[in-house]
């Protein structure tokens, strides 16, 4: 998508070298620091100028921002978290607020903006794109609920995250013979819980899009017990239930023992895999290639693995939805 020609951002990019800002924003997610390498190198590799903007769209009200060099990014891609930091701001959410960090902005003399985060922090960046600004989202979250691609950066190492707790828990669920609930992050989405659930053999996966049946839940925990399974897992995404609330209706029903995991921060954090790297970096590129070539408005993003640049309302008007076949498949195996 082409930037459109009435606004200051595309007077002052014709041809000429760019002053780009970089920001993370919303949850971290592993691999965003490879998202920021990549758009500091791409950046300066195109001979721009990149400056990284600290906490989010709450540092940029704050003019909280600083030149990236390529030594700024040295040593960084293994890393989990974000080097920028991130954080949530109420204050940019209001039009009053978005009209200051467009000034904020403007006074740093950055046209170009690329925010890493998810669909709140990518709602922001259309904001500023609505401004004038010209910007590229980079989707940026464990609950992987952006519209448009079919991976978000940090999604891939949440998910194998669940799954090594998973493989914990079961080796104590066999030796009590017991039940365990495991409660995931997601919001209101359960794509983790799902691929979670199924990598690790879940007896049962609850997630808010699909409705479910406590009743059979229950049954199916019964058989399993008569056929001599001495342990279930039962993966809860936080939209779905509450994990502590799931436990105490299974112990009251089948009266089997059941202790419950809430798995919490530990999903954010670690080291990212090599396919959250590989993910930041192609899409921290493609976001600087984008504004170099005059684009804006747009969100880059992962299909058939080939990276696109999609239109920026598209993905935000959209919901992506989980794999239904997934879930089928989930719950066929663990029968
Ligand atoms: P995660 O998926 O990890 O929670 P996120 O980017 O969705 O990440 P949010 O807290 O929803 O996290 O959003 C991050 C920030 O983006 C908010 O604190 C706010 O400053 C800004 N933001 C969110 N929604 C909007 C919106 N509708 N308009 C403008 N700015 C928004």
């Amino acid at each position: 998508m082409r930037f459109s020609p009435g606004c200051w951002a595309y007077l002052e990019c014709g041809g000429m070298l760019l002053k780009l800002g970089v920001l993370t924003s919303g949850g971290d997610a592993p691999g965003m620091n490879a998202a920021i390498r990549a758009v500091v190198r791409r950046g300066i590799f195109l001979g721009h100028e990149v400056f990284g903007i600290s906490h989010g769209y709450d540092g940029l009200l704050k003019h909280r921002a600083w030149p990236l060099h390529l030594g700024s990014v040295a040593d960084i891609i293994h890393r989990g978290g974000t080097i920028l930091r991130t954080a949530r701001s109420r204050e940019f959410m209001t039009p009053a607020g978005q009209s200051q960090a467009v000034e904020a902005l403007r006074s740093m003399d950055i046209a170009h903006l690329v925010v890493i985060g998810g669909d709140g922090s990518l709602r922001g960046a259309r904001q500023l794109g609505r401004a004038g600004l010209a910007v590229a989202g980079v989707p940026a979250t464990i609950d992987n609920d952006i519209a448009g691609t079919e991976l978000s950066i940090g999604f891939d190492t949440a998910v194998n995250t669940v799954v090594e707790a998973i493989d914990r828990v079961r080796d104590t669920a066999t030796s009590h013979e017991r039940v365990f609930v495991i409660e995931t992050m997601g919001r209101d989405s359960g794509f983790l819980a799902l691929s979670a659930g199924l990598a690790g053999g879940a007896e049962s996966i609850l997630i808010p899009e699909v409705p479910w049946d406590l009743d059979a839940i229950c049954e199916r925990l019964i058989r399993g017990h008569r056929r001599g399974k001495v342990h279930s897992i039962i993966l809860v995404a936080e939209g779905a239930a509450r994990g502590f609330d799931v436990a105490a209706w299974v112990e009251q029903l089948t009266g089997f023992e059941t202790r419950v995991t809430v798995l919490g921060h530990l999903q954010r954090g670690g080291s990212p895999t090599a396919t959250d790297r590989i993910l930041g970096s192609r899409l921290g590129a493609a976001a600087v290639d984008a504004l170099h070539d005059g684009g804006g408005g747009l969100v880059l993003g992962l299909r058939a693995d080939s990276v696109v640049g999609l239109d920026i309302d598209a993905v935000l008007e959209d919901r992506r939805p989980v794999d239904r076949r997934l879930y089928e498949l989930a719950s066929v195996l663990a029968i």
